[in-house]
């Protein structure tokens, strides 16, 4: 799924990284790649055009946060406007308030309606609703008993006409007559009722194309159920053409929300990006196979981040961001560039970095993580927790100038902290060289307090 888009926008992210300031140069050539991307997976160009405007405004735009590098800005933008397209907040399904709830399904001949069905029924049952199904495609030979196939997986009746009296007339047990999917479509939301079946899932006719008459039978079942939600049902393989139908369907029935279908297709997928965009209702599902289980939920959130293959880096982002001290960061950095930074300080960046999760989590979550799982296993937290013990046993005048850590000290500290003495005597050197090369570097990338300054 996505997966052509997804290896581009990627590149085209990466590109980014390692780059300490991001010029306007930088800017436009990665919003160029990641419109390219974009055609390439069919997004219609309207929909592209505004996505990489926004893009291009909010990254050279004075929106900067200072916990993130300007790489990792990029794609927390981009991820935020992919969610945007996609339609922001997870849309649920509407119940009503007096069951039953009356769902219709509406969309092209193939595009998954009946399947689309049973995989409701099923996810409602699951849910301990009592969903009934109603057979009004009567226009496909075999639609009927193909509705009763995947009622019967799911576990959930079907209200359809009389085998052998689908076409021409013919009347079943409630008196309807089979030809008429408008009457069907009635008497099945009265069986619900008399029953009481609390959600009715209405399977319409499909049709190859745009085909106005159809459409007119969609509508007058629409009129006849009121249905509490319409689902157009959109074969995601379908490629530019999703567009056009889908305004089709919008103007010719309307619906209330989307369901993308053979998103486990190698299809290009820009229908997803465009739909939502176009039509202004949202995705509510997503339908990645033949099997009844192959049905999820739509999250634009999730599926944003699939899209750019780098959920965890998005998470690690936005916890970083809310652990973010901005004073905090601001007065070390001065410190580094200036040879200032304490054990105290120290400590303090690394709760900082501890409250973002143990931190072998927290380096799996980087990419290309999965490789050096051996060394992660290295550094596990009981490691710092002895660092974080060794500061605290410091006096404040220890922490604030580790200079006068003598071997009396260095003894006391350590029996204070249940540690050797090689212990404080590693971290007391180790922090020494630390602070000397990170001064080297601060002065390098002009930190406050260095000998360059950034503005
Ligand atoms: P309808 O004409 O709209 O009712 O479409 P169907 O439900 O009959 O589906 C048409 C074909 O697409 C069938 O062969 C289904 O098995 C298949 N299909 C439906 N949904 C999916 C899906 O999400 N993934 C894949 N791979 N096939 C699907």
């Amino acid at each position: 799924m996505f997966e052509s888009l997804s290896d581009r926008l990627t590149g085209a992210l990466k590109d980014l990284r390692g780059k300490g300031r991001l010029s306007p140069a930088d800017i436009d050539a990665t919003c160029r790649e990641i419109r390219l991307a974009l055609l390439e997976a069919d997004v219609a160009l309207p929909v592209v055009r505004g996505f990489i405007a926004r893009i291009k405004e909010r990254a050279k735009g004075s929106e900067v946060s200072a916990a993130l590098n300007p790489a990792q800005q990029v794609v927390k933008i981009v991820n935020e406007e992919l969610v945007a397209i996609l339609g922001g907040e997870t849309r649920r399904l509407t119940l009503a308030k007096t069951p039953p709830t009356v769902i219709m399904l509406a969309g092209l001949q193939g595009a998954g309606k009946t399947t689309l069905a049973g995989k409701l029924a099923k996810w409602l049952r699951d849910q301990g609703h009592q969903p009934l199904l109603v057979a009004c495609d009567l226009q496909r030979p075999g639609a009927v008993t193909q509705l009763q196939v995947v009622g019967e997986r799911a576990g959930v009746p079907v209200f359809a006409p009389h085998p052998g009296t689908s076409i021409g007339g013919g009347e079943n047990a409630l008196g309807v007559t089979a030809a008429d999917p408008i009457a069907v479509a009635e008497a099945g939301i009265t069986e619900a009722r008399a029953k009481q079946y609390d959600v009715v899932i209405v399977d319409t006719a499909g049709r190859l194309g745009i085909d106005a008459e159809l459409m007119a039978q969609a509508a007058g079942i629409r009129d006849a159920v009121k249905p509490d939600e319409t689902l157009f049902v959109l074969d995601a393989m379908i490629g530019q053409d999703a567009v056009s139908t889908a305004e089709a369907f919008r103007d010719g029935v309307g619906f209330t929300g989307v369901v993308l279908t053979k998103l486990d297709g190698d299809a290009r997928g820009g229908a997803a990006l465009s739909v939502r965009n176009v039509t202004g209702e949202p995705i509510m599902f997503a339908s990645t196979g033949e099997k009844l289980e192959d049905f999820d939920v739509f999250h634009p959130d999730r599926m944003a981040s699939r899209i750019l293959g780098m959920g965890d880096v998005l998470t690690l982002i936005e916890q970083a961001e809310q652990v973010y001290d901005a004073q905090q960061a601001e007065e070390a950095a001065r410190k580094i560039g200036s040879g200032e930074l304490t054990l105290e300080d120290f400590l303090d960046q690394m709760l900082a970095i501890r409250k973002l999760g143990p931190i072998g989590n927290l380096l799996g979550m980087l990419p290309g993580a999965g490789q050096m799982k051996d060394a992660l296993a290295q550094v596990d937290d009981k490691q710092l927790d002895r660092v974080q013990a060794i500061i605290r046993g410091m006096t404040p005048a220890e922490r604030d100038n580790p200079k006068i850590i003598n071997a009396s000290r260095r003894l006391r500290i350590a029996n204070g902290s249940g540690v050797q003495v090689s212990d404080v005597n590693q971290l007391v050197d180790r922090f020494f060289e630390a602070r000397k090369m990170m001064t080297a570097m601060g002065r390098q990338m002009g930190m406050p307090g260095g000998n360059r300054r950034t503005k």
